[in-house]
C-alpha cells in the first residue's frame, strides 16, 4: 500500500499543506507559491473501507440507467453499485457502456465486478425487469415522490431496480408510468435535484444498510 506524508509550505503568508507519496520526489517547493516546503507529521498511508465484515442485508437490488449521457456519471453510478452491493446493472438508449475506453477513469474497474446489459430501447428493458419480478423505483422528484426517508420498510424478498434517467429532461414517461415508487432525495437549497450519479448513490446505500436491514 501507498504511503504518504504531509508537507507544508515555509512560505508563512501560504502555509499550503498537501499529500505526497512518500516514494516520489515532489513537492520540494509549494505548487501554489513556489517557496520551499517541508514534511510535517509521521507517514501515513489512505484506509479503506473493505473487509471490515461489512454484510449486505437480503434486499436484491439492480440499476437501469436509461439515457444518462455523462461518462463520469456512469463510471461513478458502477464504482457506486459495487460498493453497495448492486447485483447489475441495465444501461439503456445513448446511456455509454464500459466498452468506451475512458469509463474506466471514474468506474476505477468497477466494470469489472458488476454484470451489465445494454439495451437501446430502455422501455422494453423496463417492463423485461417487470417480468423478472422486479419492483421499478424511479430516482426522480415531483408530486407523486416520496423522500427516501420516508420510505416503508422494504420487504428483502421483493427484489427492486431502481431508475434513473436523463440528466437533464428526466426519466422517460413510459418508463415512468411502469414504476411502483418514486423516491426523491429531499432538496433544501436552490436546485431542484442532485446529480444523477449522487442521488443513486444516496438511495442505493439507504435501501441496502437502512431500509431493508
Ligand atoms: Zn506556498
Amino acid at each position: 500500500m501507498r504511503r504518504y506524508h504531509a508537507r507544508q509550505c515555509q512560505q508563512p503568508a501560504c502555509g499550503l499543506r498537501f499529500p505526497v507519496a512518500v516514494d516520489q520526489a515532489l513537492g520540494e517547493s509549494c505548487p501554489r507559491c513556489g517557496a520551499p516546503t517541508s514534511i510535517s507529521g509521521e507517514p501515513y498511508h489512505s484506509e479503506e473501507a473493505r473487509a471490515l465484515g461489512d454484510r449486505a442485508p437480503g434486499l436484491a437490488l439492480e440499476l437501469l440507467v436509461d439515457n444518462v449521457r455523462s461518462l463520469r456519471n456512469v463510471g461513478s453510478m458502477f464504482r457506486t453499485a459495487d460498493g453497495a452491493g448492486v447485483q447489475a446493472i441495465h444501461l439503456g438508449g445513448f446511456t455509454p457502456t464500459p466498452e468506451h475506453p475512458k469509463l474506466a477513469k471514474t468506474s476505477l474497474g468497477a466494470e469489472q465486478s458488476v454484470p451489465w446489459t445494454y439495451a437501446r430501447d430502455g422501455v422494453a428493458r423496463a417492463r423485461e425487469l417487470l417480468t423478472r419480478g422486479y419492483r421499478l423505483w424511479a430516482i426522480e422528484g415531483g408530486p407523486r415522490s416520496c423522500s427516501v426517508y420516508e420510505l416503508p420498510r422494504v420487504q428483502p424478498n421483493k427484489p427492486v431496480a431502481l431508475v434513473v434517467g436523463h440528466e437533464v429532461s428526466g426519466i422517460d414517461p413510459r418508463i415512468l408510468e411502469l414504476c411502483e415508487q418514486i423516491v426523491r432525495v429531499p432538496m433544501l437549497g436552490l436546485k431542484g435535484s442532485l446529480n444523477v450519479s449522487v442521488a443513486f448513490a444516496v438511495v442505493a446505500y439507504h435501501l441496502r444498510f437502512v431500509t431493508s436491514n
